[in-house]
Formats: C-alpha cells, sequence, structure tokens
C-alpha cells in the first residue's frame, strides 16, 4: 500500500473513530462529513466547507476522499478532531445564541462559522459583548398591502420586554410596541423571497400577526435574531424563575414544522383566530387522514380531520403529498405527551402548526 493509499485509510478511520465526534459537521452537525479543514484539525459537510473557503487565513479546505494527504496532516487532524476543536472554538456560546443544525438556511449557518472561527466570539478568552438583547437599528420590511420592502428603524429593550418600529426617522411615536412575551421570530427565507428573510411572530388584540424583515448584511440579520432571543430567554427567566435554564432555552424561539395552506370546511364560528391548540394523543387529540362523510371540499379533495376533546376541525389540502406532509407533521406533535412547561407557555404556542 503506498502512502497515499494508507494516509486515505488512516483518515476514514478517523472519521468514525470513538469519542471525535467526527462522524458529524463540526458545525452544523450533519452526518458523515467528508471534507475536511486541515488548518482548524475538523471534519465538516460540503455545504459548511462553502463558508469555510472564504477566510483562507484561518482555515483551509480538503476533501477526504478526493484530496491528497500527507502523513504531517494526517497527523494533526488525529491530534485535533471535531471535540477537541469545539471545546476551543465553542467554550462560551451564551444560552440564547442559535446553534444552527444541517436543515437551517445558510445565513445562520454561515454566521455561526464565522461568529466560531473567524471573529473567535464563543472562546474562552473571548470579548464579553454587553447587554445582548439590546439593539437599534435599520431593517428592510414588507408594507403591509404589498410586496415591497420598506426601511424601518426598530428598537429592542429588553429589560421593558418590548420591540418598537419607527416609520420615521426623526419619528418620536413608534409605529408599533411589540411585547416580547409573546413573539416568536424564524428564518423563513423561502417564503420572504430572500436568503435573510425573517418572520417575526406577536400577538396583539389577540390577533396573530406577523412582519417580515431582512437586512442585505447577514451579520445583520443573524444579531438581530439572536438579539430578539436574548430578550425572549430574559422574559422567560423573570416568568419562570424556578426553571433551570436548560427548559428555557427551547421556548426561546420555534421553528415551525410545517407551513402551507389548508382550507377549513364547515361552521365559520369560534375559529377566527385561525389557530388549534394541539394536546397530545394521551389528551385524546387524535388526526385522521379522512374527511367526514358528506363533506367535499370547495376546491380541494385531500384532507384530514383533527380532533380535539371539544370538537372536530376538518382541513382539505391541495395535494395528496401535502396531505401526507401534514399527517405526518400532526401525528409527531401529537404523539410527544405535553410537559406542563407547554401548558404554561400555550399562549405563545397555539399557532396550529407547532408546539
Ligand atoms: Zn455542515
Amino acid at each position: 500500500m503506498g502512502d497515499r493509499e494508507r494516509n486515505k485509510k488512516r483518515l476514514l478511520e478517523l472519521l468514525q473513530a470513538a469519542g471525535t465526534g467526527n462522524a458529524y459537521c463540526a458545525d452544523c452537525g450533519a452526518a458523515d462529513p467528508d471534507w475536511a479543514s486541515y488548518k482548524l484539525g475538523i471534519f465538516i459537510c460540503l455545504n459548511c466547507s462553502g463558508v469555510h473557503r472564504n477566510f483562507p487565513d484561518i482555515s483551509k479546505v480538503k476533501s477526504v476522499r478526493l484530496d491528497f494527504w500527507d502523513d504531517s496532516i494526517v497527523e494533526f487532524m488525529t491530534h485535533n478532531g471535531n471535540l477537541r476543536v469545539k471545546a476551543k472554538y465553542e467554550a462560551r456560546v451564551p444560552a440564547f445564541y442559535y446553534i444552527p443544525q444541517a436543515s437551517d438556511c445558510m445565513v445562520l449557518k454561515e454566521q455561526w462559522i464565522r461568529a466560531k472561527y473567524e471573529r473567535q466570539e464563543f472562546m474562552a478568552d473571548g470579548k464579553t459583548t454587553s447587554a445582548p438583547g439590546n439593539r437599534e437599528g435599520f431593517l428592510w420590511k414588507r408594507g403591509r398591502d404589498n410586496a415591497q420592502f420598506l426601511k424601518r428603524r426598530f428598537v429592542l429593550l429588553a429589560r421593558e420586554g418590548l420591540l418598537k418600529y419607527y416609520t420615521k426617522e426623526e419619528g418620536k411615536d413608534p409605529k408599533a410596541v411589540i411585547s416580547i412575551k409573546d413573539l416568536n421570530a424564524t428564518f423563513q427565507t423561502e417564503k420572504i423571497g430572500n436568503p435573510h428573510g425573517l418572520q417575526i411572530t406577536y400577538r396583539r388584540d389577540s390577533h396573530v400577526r406577523n412582519l417580515f424583515v431582512y437586512h442585505e448584511n447577514g451579520k445583520e440579520i443573524v444579531d438581530w435574531f439572536n438579539a430578539l432571543r436574548a430578550a425572549r430567554l430574559q422574559y422567560l427567566k423573570m416568568a419562570f424563575p424556578e426553571l433551570p435554564e436548560s427548559e428555557l432555552v427551547p421556548l426561546i424561539t420555534r421553528n415551525y414544522l410545517k407551513q402551507g395552506f389548508m382550507e377549513k370546511t364547515g361552521p365559520k364560528d369560534a375559529f377566527e383566530l385561525g389557530q388549534v391548540f394541539l394536546g397530545s394523543n394521551e389528551q385524546g387529540y387524535q388526526v385522521f387522514e379522512d374527511l367526514p362523510k358528506g363533506i367535499r371540499g370547495n376546491r380541494w379533495k385531500a384532507g384530514l380531520t383533527i380532533v380535539t376533546p371539544h370538537r372536530r376541525f376538518v382541513f382539505t389540502c391541495p395535494s395528496e403529498k401535502e396531505q401526507r406532509e401534514w399527517l405526518e407533521s400532526f401525528r409527531e406533535v401529537l404523539s410527544s405527551p405535553l410537559t406542563p412547561l407547554n401548558l404554561l407557555a400555550v399562549s405563545t404556542e397555539s399557532d396550529c402548526s407547532h408546539r
């Protein structure tokens, strides 16, 4: 066996070696990474390797399978590896900071990777940023009646638990004052039609409202997202002082399991909010694949029925594929038991597609 083959074999063994964390991308957790940063000593996926190429002073990438690896680099990889390097660059990630997964949008992953290695924000001796839940600046906000985006000044005040925005630069009165209490924020890049598109959902006068915003700079929009998360965590700690931080962190913001349109059939009463609270199977919540006899969607043939302890909701879906996806999402939600915290936080979480 030549050097080339021997080193490749050592590398492939290293990917599987127990206790190294090398079997998952060091940055997004994707399984079976087959690229590596040989300057940092980590194994990463193809996707994340694309981000690493942007700062060659700090990171340099090679394909595990396609590139040539000499002895000294294999040696370096052996002495580093994902877990060891993580301990160094992720020594102090704040609890509110959103750590992206493989399925998250690119801007979240890119900024996480840059924050870690390029800006070195989370190293043990890194500088502390003060008051992370306070922020002020401009965002492009989609107008109410059209698809146009308008520049608006936003102010986030963590201690007051408020997000405000202003239509005029000099304006004294905010156009809206939004409570952090019921707020959710999630990147929706396809829906908003912008790679940095952020959806902010909140509640006013018992109605659910949305702001669709973006910033052309990826760092800005991700910093806004994490500032909102910091403010939310601060609020949750005040609201539930007896609970450990680890139980509050999953409640800071929610990704939607599935979004889309279904058509509701039947009487229009009691459903004005456009929300159905989903409990669990244990509490008598169920979802069925069929429409009840005699029910026909106006436009759509496929559908499903959600049964709650109080009533039943019938929805029709635009296609059988959509119907299958909704069924899967509903079953996933209903099969996980509610925790007492779910019930406490129900006011922020009664959207029909997520919990
Ligand atoms: Zn990755």
